[in-house]
């Protein structure tokens, strides 16, 4: 492909690079291929500035895509650990999203009713704002431990008929007498750089109860590297799996995997497993992907940057003609869109439907984020929703408000 016909922002490369003295962090293999480079982005997406100039300031870093050939691995080979704040401005919570609510609610009660999950103890490592494991104990009568920095007690979540109690670290070794029947990871195994290291910790606190439910539950990057989802690539996320290389983590640091599957419209790799008996039982065809994976990096090159290309064109172009853009979903996929494709002066606004970020900017890029109701006033030609699996929410919410505007989603 020639890049000069391509229109990319210069701190994105797809050159490659071998870097055979590196061990990979997930399985101890020694050499990594890079294939992606990614310069100046900020260190958080889910932390929020109180004003344009501090976003503007906000500490950046660097992501170097460096790919295991032996267990199928993505970190990012420049990742710099101790830079983040996981801290009670935290705000990564979906729960405000009706859409993302179901998905969380139909997901507790699935995996109640399959392993029976009434009457236990259930332990959550990187709970956030306690809302899934409120849930879980709502809808099981179960007791709940929730493990996160960013744990804020004013905003407890309903814990009806459940008992719950929060702290407020990292999990570590320290908890290792906290005896649970299950141990929950939603959304967290991706922010940690040393996976197998964890993994260990994990099965070493566990000790002899073998009969100890592990649920975890992550982005999947086969998704993201096929459709070159450059949304879905950021600096808080050190740690990017497929169904195989997570399968391999877990089978490496003694659990055996019960089941491993994808959800939230092929978005999430969901995963049960126990702590192995002896031997670990054997693979799924889920995680047999290797092959799969070697062409899908083989095609990012191809596929992310067509992407960058396409929606840096569109905002360009609708910016020229004079027409107002706004972004939809202030997250980190919203941070990732705008901070990969350099855009900060041709987009004013992100639209976030939690009032905990409004009013906040943009780490990187600066944008202000906005209530939907703030665009009846704003009236934006164009709306690209970060999340096509939102649409249709969204639409109903721009249509009670009566706000006529052309709504794309990243894809
Ligand atoms: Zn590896």
């Amino acid at each position: 492909m020639n890049r000069t016909t391509l229109n990319l922002p210069k701190a994105v490369s797809f050159d490659t690079l071998e870097l055979p003295e590196q061990n990979c962090p997930n399985c101890s293999s020694e050499g990594l291929l890079v294939f992606y480079r990614l310069d100046d982005i900020p260190f958080h997406s889910c932390l929020l500035m109180f004003n344009k100039d501090e976003a503007l300031k906000y500490p950046k870093g660097n992501l170097q895509f460096g790919f295991c050939p032996s267990c199928g691995f993505i970190t990012n080979t420049r990742f710099e650990p101790g830079v983040h704040n996981y801290s009670a401005d935290y705000e990564e919570t979906q729960g405000f999203s009706e859409c993302f609510n179901a998905f969380a609610k139909s997901l507790a009660q699935r995996i109640i009713d399959k392993y029976d999950i009434r009457d236990k103890t259930i332990l959550e490592i990187g709970c956030g704002k306690g809302e899934f494991l409120a849930l879980m104990c709502r809808l099981g009568n179960n007791r709940g431990i929730g493990i996160d920095p960013a744990y804020v007690p004013e905003r407890n979540p309903d814990v009806t008929g459940g008992k719950i109690e929060f702290i407020r670290d990292f999990y570590s070794e320290k908890y290792a007498h906290l005896k649970a029947d299950v141990i929950c990871c939603r959304h967290t195994l991706e922010h940690i750089a040393p996976t197998q290291q964890f993994m260990k910790t994990l099965r070493q606190t566990i000790g002899d109860r073998k009969d100890t439910l592990i649920f975890f539950e992550l982005p999947d990057v086969m998704r993201v590297l096929g459709d070159g989802a450059f949304w879905d690539i950021y600096y808080e996320h050190c740690s990017y799996f497929t169904a195989g290389s997570l399968a391999r983590l877990f089978r490496t640091c003694g659990f055996d995997i019960d089941d491993l599957y994808l959800d939230y419209d092929g978005q999430y790799l969901i995963l049960t497993a126990y702590p192995a008996q002896s031997q670990t039982n054997m693979g799924l065809d889920i995680e047999n992907d290797l092959e799969q994976l070697n062409t899908a990096i083989k095609e990012f090159k191809e596929n992310c940057s067509r992407r960058i290309d396409y929606w840096r064109g569109i905002v360009e172009q609708a910016t020229r003609q004079g027409q107002r853009v706004v972004i939809w979903g202030s997250g980190s996929k919203g941070v990732a869109f705008l901070t990969t494709l350099k855009l900060d002066n041709q987009i004013e606004y992100t639209v976030d439907i939690n009032p905990y970020k409004q009013g906040r900017n943009m780490p990187g890029t600066g944008q202000q984020v906005i209530s939907p109701k703030f665009l009846k006033q704003y009236a934006p030609d164009k709306i690209i929703v970060m999340n096509p699996i939102y649409c249709r929410e969204i639409q109903e919410e721009l249509d009670r408000l009566n706000i006529k505007a052309d709504l794309l989603a990243v894809s």
